[in-house]
């Protein structure tokens, strides 16, 4: 048996969810879901010294994220399990333990690795349901959706890419990307000089999660808010400590150690890679990096030693 919802029948359905959740739609944005969980900035909380009050200003929203692509469900099981590490972070889960998360995918789905519904492509008028999770359960209105025994099926193959032929093999990439900067590869020269800095494809990948921490404080001096803010690895502070020392001087550095975060620390923290093939930092960088062509690069060069 198969839960089916008819093509024309999923804005009907999503308006009634109206009533219990703010609907949101990704599919046309540049910053990615976590904007949502994790602000660009966000206030963590705020003190007076007048009254000597401390206040955590607290937001409980219940949105339900609607996500066209798998990658956008599986890079926010990788966010969620990051942000459980080494203890959950109050900030993010306050937000996010309201929230469902429902896949809308033009494509055939072969292994589901997040989100709490999915409604899968299988002909041109109709979607099935796949049920990941007991919220995502409560989300089945049988005015939309029918058990259909044998529906019509048709295979939507995704798009393959060389990224993501890349990502199924995380420790190989872990230690190509280790080599490259070990033996001194002449691709992060280059890179070095054509990168500019700008800290965009970090705010656009759904999974980068560095932040760094300021306090503003009133003119007058009586009230001061912390605040967290979206940080950058190639960012010229990223790595700037008390007392001015900076660990990354050069952006050659900085963009390294994206990669490093991404495809060598991620592999030894989570067995993974912290990247799900999206795009999105190719497609935003002002100075036309792709992730892909520097990985086959090092990838290639690192079998032929
Ligand atoms: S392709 Fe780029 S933006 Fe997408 S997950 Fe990988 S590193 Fe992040
Ligand atoms: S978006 Fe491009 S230019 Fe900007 S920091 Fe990233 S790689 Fe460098």
């Amino acid at each position: 048996m198969s839960l089916i919802i008819e093509k024309n029948q999923i804005k009907g359905w999503l308006a009634g969810l109206k009533k219990n959740f703010i609907i949101i739609e990704t599919k046309k944005m540049v910053l990615p879901a976590k904007q949502y969980f994790f602000p660009p900035k966000e206030d963590i909380f705020i003190f007076n010294k007048i009254s000597g009050k401390l206040s955590v200003p607290e937001k409980r929203e219940k949105l339900l994220l609607v996500c066209s692509h798998l990658g956008e469900l599986e890079a926010m099981t990788q966010l969620d399990e990051i942000m459980k590490t080494p203890r959950p972070d109050w900030y993010y889960w306050q937000k996010r333990d309201q929230s469902v998360l429902v896949g809308i995918v033009d494509q055939s789905v072969e292994a589901a690795s997040g989100g709490d519904l999915i409604l899968e492509k299988i002909n041109k008028e109709q979607y099935r349901a796949l049920i990941l999770t007991a919220q995502g359960k409560k989300l089945i209105k049988k005015d939309f959706f029918k058990e259909i025994e044998k529906p019509k099926i048709k295979k939507y193959l995704p798009e393959s890419k060389p990224l993501k032929e890349l990502l199924l093999d995380p420790e190989l990439l872990s230690e190509a990307v280790a080599w490259s900067w070990q033996t001194k590869h002449k691709i992060w020269d280059e890179l070095g000089k054509k990168c500019l800095g700008c800290g965009i494809c970090t705010y656009v990948c759904p999974i980068c999660h560095c932040f760094s921490i300021e306090d503003r404080v009133d003119l007058d001096g009586e009230k001061c808010v912390r605040c967290r803010q979206w940080d950058a690895c190639t960012l010229p502070r990223f790595a700037q400590v008390a007392g001015g020392h900076n660990f990354h001087k050069s952006i050659k550095e900085r963009y390294y150690n994206w990669f490093y975060h991404k495809f060598v620390r991620a592999y030894k923290e989570y067995g993974r890679t912290q990247c799900v093939a999206c795009g999105q930092c190719a497609r935003y960088c002002p100075a036309g990096i792709s992730i892909e062509k520097v990985l086959l690069e090092i990838v290639g060069d690192y079998k032929k030693k």
